[in-house]
C-alpha cells in the first residue's frame, strides 16, 4: 500500500504539487490522467524518490521513504518504475539488462537471477530475445523487457510513466495487454497515461490532476461517465 499525505513540491517558484493526498491499496491500479504539466509525472517522481519533495509524507507498507530513513535505499527498491522512453542500458543484451540490478544492487546469485529473468521473459512473451540487444527491438519489445527489468527487483508496486506515449499505436496494445495481465496477477500499480480504455478497463480508481491538485478520484465508470467536478467535464471533452 502506497499511503501520500500533503505532498508538496516546487522547482524555483513553480509550486508543482499542492498537498496531493493519495492512497493506493494492495493490489489496486490507480490511474493518474491531467493535462500536461499537471504534475503527474513530478508526483511518479517523488515516490520513487527521483525528485525529493519539499514537505509531506509518502509511505509505502508503513515505512516512509524519507532521506531521514536508514533504508532509504531498501525501499525504494520496493517501486519499480517503468518510463515513456524505455531507458534500457544499449550496451547490454536483454537478459544483462534484466539481472543487472537484481545481482549488483541486490546481491542475487547470478544463476537465480538468470532464471527469474527467463520466468520474466516468458511473462512478457519475450522468451526468444534474451540474447538480443535493445537496438535490434522494437519500441513495444524494449517496453515489455522494461517491465520485466522492473519486475525483476520483486517491487510492492509498479509505477508507470506514460509508457505508451512513445510507440507507433500498432505496439500500444502488447504494451497495454502485458500491463493488464500484471494488474490481473495482483501488482499494485499507478499508472499515468492518456490510454482511456485502459484506465477504464483495468483502473479501480481513476485520478484526475490539474495544476498539480488532484480535482477528482472515482471509479473509472463514474469518473468518465459523470464527472463531478466541471474541470474533469472540461478535460474529458478535449480528450475523449
Ligand atoms: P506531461 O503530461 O507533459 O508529462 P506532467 O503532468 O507529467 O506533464 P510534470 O512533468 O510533472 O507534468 O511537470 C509539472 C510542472 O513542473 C511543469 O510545469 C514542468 O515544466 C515543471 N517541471 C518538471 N520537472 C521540472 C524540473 N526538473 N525543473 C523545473 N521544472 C520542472
Ligand atoms: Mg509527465
Amino acid at each position: 500500500m502506497v499511503e501520500i499525505e500533503k505532498l508538496n513540491k516546487s522547482f524555483g517558484d513553480l509550486h508543482v504539487l499542492k498537498d496531493i493526498d493519495m492512497k493506493v491499496y494492495e493490489n489496486e491500479v490507480v490511474c493518474l490522467i491531467g493535462a500536461s504539466g499537471s504534475g503527474k509525472s513530478t508526483l511518479l517522481r517523488c515516490v520513487n524518490f527521483l525528485e525529493l519533495k519539499e514537505s509531506g509524507r509518502i509511505i509505502l507498507e508503513g515505512q516512509e521513504i524519507d532521506k531521514k530513513n536508514n533504508n532509504l535505499n531498501e525501499i525504494r527498491q520496493q517501486v519499480g518504475m517503468v518510463f515513456q522512453h524505455f531507458h534500457l542500458f544499449p550496451h547490454m543484451s536483454v537478459i544483462e539488462n534484466i539481472i543487472e540490478a537484481p545481482v549488483h544492487v541486490k546481491k542475487v546469485k547470478k544463476e537465480v537471477a538468470v532464471k527469474e529473468a527467463r520466468e520474466l521473459l516468458q511473462k512478457v512473451g519475450l522468451q526468444d530475445k534474451e540474447n538480443t540487444y535493445p537496438s535490434k527491438l522494437s519500441g513495444g519489445q524494449k517496453q515489455r523487457v522494461a517491465i520485466a527489468r522492473a519486475l525483476a527487483m520483486k517491487p510492492k508496486v509498479m509505477l508507470f510513466d506514460e509508457p505508451t506515449s512513445a510507440l507507433d499505436p500498432e505496439l500500444v496494445g502488447e504494451v497495454l495487454s502485458t500491463m493488464k495481465q500484471l494488474a490481473q496477477e495482483g501488482m499494485t500499480m499507478i499508472v499515468v497515461t492518456h490510454e482511456m480504455g485502459f484506465a477504464r478497463e483495468v483502473a479501480d480508481s481513476v485520478v484526475y490532476m490539474h495544476d498539480g491538485k488532484i480535482v477528482e478520484v472515482g471509479q473509472p465508470n463514474q469518473l468518465f461517465d459523470d464527472p463531478k467536478e466541471q474541470r474533469t467535464k472540461e478535460f474529458l471533452q478535449a480528450v475523449l
